[in-house]
């Protein structure tokens, strides 16, 4: 590492421990630590890391939520779609000083697909994209596509949050339930919908096999066999060219505005390429069109070490020039093993440490119902 890239990293790190967010006890471990890889750009020192919240329904004294916001230095609010549309959310945690970015699902939606039941995304199995909450659209119907992006910008005129942070950005997958080192294979991705494979085969030229029509399962599987590029290709193009889209509407709407994108956190390699295979983000692309990502680093649902945070930022980092903003838990989800005070702290060190430019938790209720995580928080500030 050059010294100037040292001092940048060092200048960084006080910036967060100044900002009370990053333990002297952390610093040190990272003026000992010897990194492997140098990310490619890191925020500027000065600037304060971000330290945001999700929050999904309404609250009745937002005066209190704001004390207690302020308290543990919290400054972004991302807001749920249901609570912009409120109408008095955005404009209370404006005017008390917060940052606000609108979270807007992208292609879930249960709502639509119980009015379009035929705009259901298909797995390989030739089953609705469905499992347990899970429901997605197919992500090449254009009349989805267009009123989706007609409701985002609609929400960032009506409402004028600082951003908007762009979610459910991606394939099919209930990829909070997929463990290190399970296998995600053809047949549990999606779409295999007949107008996908109509489209794909116009706009790529392939063409599928005459046998394999009436079979989505034997579709999908020569698709990943005989035309593994070609699709895979196209599959990410459906995601990227939709935020390419609405980053463009958006900025035309507000200049100034702020577009981010939720990421699922899985390394490049892992699950056999499985960002780009199986959910269709592709980070540089995507990253190359918004103002910053957000892996959603949720290390204990996902059966991971704490410290795991710390490799998905440095991971991501390390390939796009925005910040990376770690999303990360709160409280257990998926499991009855607690999230314990400690498991909470080590993620939150690792979420902060340099290249990483803030945290979002994820979310405020049970940030608010649990006092010894507030405390750790606190503790950070004094
Ligand atoms: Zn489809």
């Amino acid at each position: 590492m050059g010294e100037a890239a040292r001092e940048r990293r060092s200048a960084w790190a006080f910036a967060l421990v100044a900002a009370g967010l990053l333990s002297a006890g952390a610093l040190a471990g990272l003026a000992c630590s010897k990194p492997t890889s140098e990310p490619a750009e890191v925020a500027s020192p000065e600037a304060r890391p971000l330290v945001g919240v999700k929050i999904y329904e309404p609250v009745a004294d937002t005066d209190a939520l704001f004390r207690d916001w302020r308290r543990l230095r919290i400054d972004t609010a991302f807001v749920s779609t249901a609570l912009a549309e409120s109408g008095s959310f955005i404009p209370a945690a404006r005017g008390a000083g917060f940052k606000t970015l609108i979270i807007t699902p992208v292609f879930f939606n249960p709502e639509y697909l119980a009015d379009h039941p035929d705009a259901w995304a298909i797995t390989g199995r030739g089953e609705r994209a469905k499992d347990d909450w899970v429901e997605f659209v197919c992500p090449s119907r254009e009349d989805y596509r267009q009123e989706r992006a007609a409701y985002v910008l609609d929400l960032l005129k009506a409402h004028q949050p600082d951003g908007l942070s762009l979610d459910f950005i991606r394939h099919f997958i209930f990829w909070e339930m997929v463990r290190p080192g399970d296998s995600i294979g053809p047949l549990d991705t999606a779409c295999y919908c007949p107008h996908c494979l109509a489209r794909f085969q116009e706009e790529t030229g392939v063409v599928l096999p005459e046998e394999m029509a009436g079979s989505t399962r034997r579709t999908a599987e020569w698709l990943w066999a005989k035309q593994p590029e070609a699709w895979a290709r196209w599959r990410v193009d459906l995601i990227t060219s939709w935020v390419a889209g609405v980053v463009r509407a958006a900025r035309r709407i507000a200049p100034e505005v702020i577009v981010g994108v939720h990421l699922v956190p899985w390394a490049r390699d892992e699950y056999d390429g499985g960002p780009v295979r199986v959910v269709g983000q592709d980070v540089e692309a995507l990253a190359s069109l918004v103002d910053y990502v957000s892996p959603m680093a949720y290390a204990h649902m996902l059966h991971r070490e704490p410290g795991w945070v710390r490799q998905v930022v440095r991971g991501l980092a390390a390939r796009v020039e925005v910040p990376v903003y770690p999303s990360i838990e709160v409280k257990e989800s998926y499991r009855s093993e607690e999230l314990t005070g400690a498991f909470f702290e080590t993620a939150l060190d690792a979420a902060l440490q340099p290249p990483s430019a803030g945290v979002v938790f994820w979310s405020w209720p049970p940030l608010t119902e649990q006092t010894p995580k507030q405390e750790i928080l606190e503790r950070r500030g004094s």
